[in-house]
């Protein structure tokens, strides 16, 4: 996987999913890190303790053959100090070996071997178990500086190689009890050390323990790890008759305490871990309780808000940790983007409003008329309408007369008087120069020439122009009923514009300060202009209405 399928990856997962990913990452590499440190640091104290351990098992096997020729020195001491062996070695005691030495001595003392020595060497009575011949007496003489024979110590152990293999020994000098009598000869006491010696100690030392005798120079107990399972443990046991040799006790041990070590570890590692998880499915829910069920919540009031545009969609939890903050916050900010949008819509208004009204009069303008007024009468809901075109006769002369601020000041006044005129509904458009448009919805054919009547006449009657010089205006109209086509756009507007043109041209023609109307609403009117008037001048068309001013 290459690091732009990680990076993709990892933005499309959630935010649950990240922390549950991140958190199980970090609790295998918390519990991974532990078993490293528990192999590291704890095992390596287990395994000197499990050397201790193997050292004092094999040093209780060996404190076991300790024992042993201990009890062997015990007995030779026994039967050395007595006054009645020091009589029967110097063959001043014969009765003696009846009534102590018998068949079955060795066997009774659990020994292999037993024998008197005098001083001189000569071995006075002997006995073996069940008469074997145990290769460490050639014959019945010693030399007399046998180290046997010739110890100080009153008694001593220990272990001896021989033909047949080593034995554990114990020797006492044998004495008459009397410290300042010279000894005479030694008693010496054999234990064949073997394996069913081993053996019968194994009950004890519960450790399958073998022999062999080395010369590898080696004093200390060894321990080698064999596996896992398995340690193999050297001690060494000296012989009081060679320093070349020594006798090796192995002992092949179990390591319990590595095996316990290795448990413990795997059981820390595998609580560590499912702590871990549980800590991680706590944390979880925590975290859907109390963070990712509210931001799922809040998003989904966000996008009821984008629809519905309704403050009200975002609730307040009753809590004052970050969340309750981010829903105040996200329903202050739903505010201010509603109260800022209204603004907008306000300030939008004005300005359509604006660019929709003529400087000058303050009446609609051209551009109304353009962009508005065919939705307005499209949408009205209103089938009839009238449109009236008003020009005012002769206006070229005030600019002339009087100059073009006159003009305007005329325009205006005759603005203000055209607007007290007309309903609420109507529209009142500046078309251009000194021409006006009324747009006026539900005039019947004798309503809409009494609305030019009236106009005409408040216009007559009235005064324009200043106080230094009044003014007398009249106006000219044409208007045309017309009845409202479901999909009416601009150039049918035009078209009507146009008939109501020719109208206003036929009233001009007609001399002026007055009206001409024609209903459209039932018959096809011409669409060329001159043809128009001449049907007009012709009485071919319906004149609904005509006055001149008189
Ligand atoms: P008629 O009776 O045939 O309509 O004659 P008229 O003089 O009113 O018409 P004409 O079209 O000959 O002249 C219109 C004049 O209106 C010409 C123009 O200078 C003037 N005018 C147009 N717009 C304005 C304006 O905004 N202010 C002023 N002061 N005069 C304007
Ligand atoms: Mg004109
Ligand atoms: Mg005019």
């Amino acid at each position: 996987m290459n690091s732009s399928v990680l990076t993709r990856l990892r933005e499309a997962m959630q935010i649950r999913t990240k922390v549950v990913f991140s958190l199980i990452v970090l609790i295998c590499l918390l519990s991974a890190g532990l078993k490293v440190i528990l192999y590291q640091v704890v095992k390596p104290e287990f395994e000197q303790l499990e050397k201790a351990q193997f050292t004092e098992n094999i040093g209780h096997t060996r404190n076991l053959l300790i024992q042993e020729s201990k009890r062997l020195e015990t007995l030779a001491y026994d039967w050395g100090v007595w006054d009645q062996t020091y009589a029967f070695v110097s063959g001043s005691n014969p009765g003696f070996e009846q009534s102590n030495l018998s068949e079955t001595t060795v066997e009774n003392l659990t020994i292999n071997q037993m024998f008197f020595v005098n001083q001189q060497g000569k071995v006075i009575w002997s006995q073996s178990h069940n008469n074997e011949f145990t290769g460490f007496m050639p014959d019945q003489l010693w030399p007399d500086n046998h180290l046997l024979l010739n110890q100080e110590s009153l008694t001593s152990s220990g272990l001896l190689l021989t033909r047949s293999g080593p034995y554990l020994f114990g020797r006492s000098a044998i004495t008459d009890g009397d410290d300042d009598q010279p000894r005479n000869g030694a008693l010496i006491l054999l234990r064949k050390l073997d394996t069913a010696l081993l053996d019968l100690l194994e009950t004890l030392n519960e450790h399958p323990t073998t022999l062999t005798v080395s010369d590898t120079p080696q004093w200390d107990t060894q321990i080698e790890l064999i596996s896992e399972k398995e340690a193999l443990i050297t001690a060494v046991l000296p012989f009081e008759n060679s320093d070349a040799l020594s006798l090796f006790l192995q002992q092949q041990q179990s390591r319990k305490i590595n095996h316990q070590a290795s448990d413990t570890i795997t059981t820390v590692f595998l609580s560590t871990l499912v702590m871990g998880l549980i800590v991680t499915l706590m944390v979880y829910l925590f975290l859907r309780q109390h963070i990712l069920i509210p931001i799922g919540r809040l998003n989904r009031e966000a996008e009821e808000f984008g629809h519905n545009q309704n403050v009200d969609c975002f609730s307040l939890p009753p809590r004052d940790d970050e969340i309750g903050i981010l829903f105040r916050t996200f329903r202050q900010m739903a505010e201010k983007i509603l109260n800022y949008q209204s603004n907008l819509v306000k300030e939008k208004q004005s300005l359509e409003q604006a660019s929709m009204t003529d400087q000058l009069t303050g009446l609609f303008n051209r551009r109304y008329l353009d962009q508005s007024l065919p939705d307005q009468i499209r949408f009205s809901g209103i089938s009839e309408w009238t449109f009236v075109m008003l020009d005012l006769d002769h206006f070229k002369q005030i600019n002339d007369k009087f100059g073009h601020d006159m003009g305007d000041l005329v325009l205006e006044q005759f603005s203000q008087l055209l607007s007290t005129l007309v309903r609420e509904h109507d529209h009142c458009i500046r078309y251009g120069g000194e021409e006006f448009l009324l747009a006026m919805p539900e005039l019947s054919d004798i309503a809409a020439g009494e609305c030019c009547e009236r106009i005409r006449i408040a216009v007559a009657n009235h005064q324009f122009g200043s106080a230094e010089h009044p003014l007398q205006m009249t106006i000219s109209q044409g208007f045309i009923l017309f009845t409202r086509y479901e999909n009416l756009n601009l150039a049918r507007i035009e078209h009507y514009l146009s008939y109501a043109d020719t109208a206003l041209y036929a009233a001009k023609h007609n001399g002026r300060n007055c009206w001409v109307g024609i209903d459209a609403r039932r018959s096809e009117l011409p669409t060329d202009h001159i043809e128009m008037l001449q049907q007009l001048e012709q009485g071919q068309i319906t004149i609904l209405q005509r006055d001149t001013a008189s």
